[in-house]
């Protein structure tokens, strides 16, 4: 982040400008939204700065500016339109001690103006820096359109409501209040009335939705044990998104990602249940009293597991940790790592003719290294998904090449799957552990018995082709 968004206080503070043509207008349009005393600079200034001089919402100097113009100025903006004439004004302000903004300089400003939604006093401001113009107009226009017109109106009425609210128990309940007030009951209220009674009807709605929402039970507490997929936010289901945005706690995995998280609600209660395979970890009977405690109190939990809850997830124990408690729960599902793995190497985890079954196993379980049918696994187009294969590669190597598995077997591991930090390893039963103590992975990995990323498969067919001919 190259800039910290930030509300500035500007009541009773020197804001001073230099210019007199468009750039000058579109910003002086914006700053007399506030109460900051405006100074403006032109020699030519346009007949609309003349005519706000005239109304006193700003005060007009007719000439260039000199040192000491901006003296005390907590703002400058340079709007000449001009680059010499920006650059002149620019170290005037910044010798006088003003923050300067150099319009369509972003190189030159100290501050940038973002892209506002005004429903004060609710603003909303976006900022690209500089990145993107075009999208933060887009995204301006996706919020004025989605933000209840009378927002601002709703918002002030509303503040003089806290204390009413307060009534409610602090949490889920007071929560759901304001969101009933804010994007449903309020707007209803205030629809098609005129201004003088729209602050009536938005007090009385409050009134009436209070008395209705005092009157509701607290709903139960419920756990959802939901799949957060490998790791791509975009991966997640609208379900997972859903929950999220509800949460009253989130007690999520170690794996899961910093993108992910940041999407659950501001003032969740964040746990991280890290368990790391050979690593430090919370004990699962400690995660299971966990749920059970924040469910048992009626919080709405988001129990967040990698890729899909059922797949290595132990969900069993924390479910029946749960159901012993007569406690209610739902499982959402996620993407596993083994369908984001493949989608990475283009390839499919069944395919007519070579495999209708595939395995998911995982590398090691509770006691070590996991043992399996290796037999049937060692047989000609066998695929299999390894979980937390990578401290087990030479113990799995071993298993199958004494089964009779061919050395030549395609394995590719896929480490950070869907990741920005994603890696693929393409490499042979016989080389897999060489291969992977090379590789040095450090994110986790899954490594795919069987198959080979496709472009790899590719050259391998046009090249035994060749040798055909
Ligand atoms: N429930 C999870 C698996 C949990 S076990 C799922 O469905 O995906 C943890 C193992 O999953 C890791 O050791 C690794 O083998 C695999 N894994 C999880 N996320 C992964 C990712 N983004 N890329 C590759 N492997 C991943």
């Amino acid at each position: 982040m190259q800039h910290f968004p930030i509300f500035v206080a500007l009541a009773g503070r020197r804001v001073v400008l230099s210019g007199g043509g468009e750039a000058a207008l579109a910003k002086l349009r914006l700053l007399m939204k506030t109460e900051a005393h405006l100074t403006v600079f032109a020699p030519a200034p346009a007949p609309e700065i003349e005519g706000w001089d005239a109304e006193g919402r700003l005060r007009l100097v007719r000439r260039g500016m000199e040192p000491g113009d901006a003296t005390c100025a907590a703002l400058f903006y340079a709007a000449d339109e001009d680059a010499a004439e920006d650059a002149r004004t620019a170290a005037i302000a910044r010798a006088d001690g003003a923050m300067i903004n150099i319009v369509d300089n972003l190189e030159d400003s100290q501050f940038i103006t973002p892209a506002i939604v005004d429903r004060d006093p609710v603003t909303v401001a976006i900022g690209t820096e500089g990145a993107a113009p075009v999208l933060a107009r887009a995204i301006k226009a996706e919020l004025e359109a989605r933000l209840p017109s009378r927002l601002g109106m709703l918002a002030r009425v509303g503040k003089g409501f806290r204390k009413m609210a307060e009534a409610l128990p602090f949490g889920r309940k007071r929560r759901d209040f304001w969101a009933d007030y804010y994007f449903d009951a309020g707007p209803r209220a205030v629809d098609g009335v005129e201004d003088g009674d729209a602050r009536d009807s938005a007090a009385r709605a409050l009134d009436d939705l209070l008395a209705r929402h005092l009157s509701e039970e607290q709903a139960p507490g419920h756990v959802s044990f939901v799949g957060a997929g490998p790791g791509d936010p975009e991966l997640l289901t609208l379900k997972a998104r859903k929950l999220l945005d509800a949460a009253d706690v989130v007690i999520h995995d170690r794996l899961i990602s910093p993108e992910i998280l940041e999407l659950a609600r501001r003032e969740a209660l964040m746990i991280s249940a890290g368990k790391e395979g050979f690593g430090p970890s919370v004990s699962q009977s400690d995660i299971n009293d966990l749920i059970v405690r924040h469910v048992s109190e009626g919080a709405q939990v988001v129990r967040l597991k990698s890729g899909d809850p059922t797949v290595f997830g132990r969900l069993d124990e924390e479910v029946a940790a749960v159901t012993a408690e007569g406690l209610s729960y739902s499982v959402v599902p996620g993407i596993t790592a083994a369908s984001a793995a493949v989608a990475t190497i283009g390839q499919s985890l069944t395919k007519r003719e070579r495999n209708a079954s595939v395995r998911l196993l995982t590398g090691h379980d509770m006691k070590g290294f996991a043992d399996h049918d290796w037999k049937a696994l060692a047989k000609t187009g066998e695929v299999a998904a390894i979980y937390m294969g990578k401290k087990a590669s030479r113990f799995i190597q071993g298993r199958l090449m004494m089964h009779g598995a061919d050395p030549a077997t395609p394995v590719t591991v896929v480490e950070n799957a869907s990741r920005a930090d994603q890696r693929v390893i393409g490499t042979s039963l016989s080389a897999l552990p060489a291969d992977l103590a090379e590789a040095d992975l450090s994110g986790p990995a899954l490594v795919l018995y069987g198959l080979a990323p496709r472009a790899a498969e590719e050259t391998v067919t046009l090249m035994s082709q060749q040798e055909a001919l």
